[in-house]
């Protein structure tokens, strides 16, 4: 286990904020972003992503590819796609088993790119899908700089050891004018509120959780400006009827209280340095 300074605005006094049992969230004492503190050492967190995961992304992997589909529609995607540095290349990073690169490359003629830690889950992407996938994580791929044009990652940076660190290699690896797709649950929501501990994102293997405000925030630290914003995920399914979920759902969309928020970030294509 090692400590660590808040990610995203460097102090390092931090108060208990959710005992979950076998782990603990805490709270930073300036900024109040949530994270596991001390944390397990990254090699520790890498071995969780083994068959079990796998079996779990595939048997999940058409629901998993229409949700993101759900969120990049709120944000137009195909209506921005084409204004993206050429020739685009898009990057899904913890792409699991490559669904939504396979569609990308399919319906929109994409060329794409996959990185992904769980071996089991990336080897079937590459060989059911063919689609290429970086088995590792997205420091260890080394991409070149500017080499692509949209960077997308869902439900992933909540899972990093280090998300500043993560951040500040996205941008890098992004062209100027080239966008970056964050999807991740927002601690400013109802649930997080309404459910304390119990929140379904208030897991063992979310060693970050970030509100909306830090999320933007730490983006901004590391160059990105933001040019849009979804948020979703009212009720849980299975813990109300149909008939109440629906309308939650829909509010929460539309007025902003879902668990789950969508950033979409963009490297601007002046020259301004990160770290302002
Ligand atoms: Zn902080």
């Amino acid at each position: 286990m090692r400590r660590i300074p808040c990610p995203v605005c460097g102090n390092d006094e931090f108060v208990p904020h959710w005992d979950c049992g076998e782990f603990q969230f805490v709270r930073c004492r300036s900024c109040c972003h949530l994270c596991q503190n001390p944390q397990p050492l990254a090699e520790d967190v890498r071995q969780r992503y083994d068959q079990k995961y796998f079996d779990y992304e595939r048997e999940n992997d058409v629901a998993f590819l229409n949700l993101m589909l759900l969120g990049l529609r709120d944000v137009a995607y195909e209506r921005w796609i084409p204004d993206l540095p050429q020739p685009v290349r898009v990057l899904d990073i913890g792409c699991a088993t490559g669904a939504l690169l396979e569609f990308l490359a399919g319906k929109h003629g994409l060329a794409v790119q996959g990185v992904e830690v769980c071996a089991p889950a990336a080897r079937y992407g590459i060989g059911r899908r063919s689609v290429p996938i970086h088995i590792g994580t997205l420091e260890e791929a080394a991409f070149a700089a500017g080499e692509f044009s949209l960077v997308h990652f869902s439900h992933v940076i909540e899972h990093i050891p280090d998300p500043r660190g993560f951040l500040s290699e996205v941008f890098r690896i992004l062209a100027p004018g080239g966008r970056a797709v964050v999807v991740t649950p927002d601690t400013a929501g109802l649930q997080a509120r309404l459910f304390g501990r119990r929140w379904r994102s208030a897991i063992a293997d979310h060693l970050h959780l970030f509100s909306r405000r830090g999320l933007s925030q730490l983006l901004g630290q590391c160059g990105f400006s933001i040019v849009d914003q979804a948020y979703w995920g009212g009720l849980p399914q299975g813990t109300v009827p149909r008939w109440v979920k629906r309308p939650v759902d829909r509010a929460a969309k539309r007025f902003r209280f879902g668990d789950v928020m969508l950033l979409l970030a963009e490297r601007p294509r002046t020259a301004a340095e990160p770290g302002g």
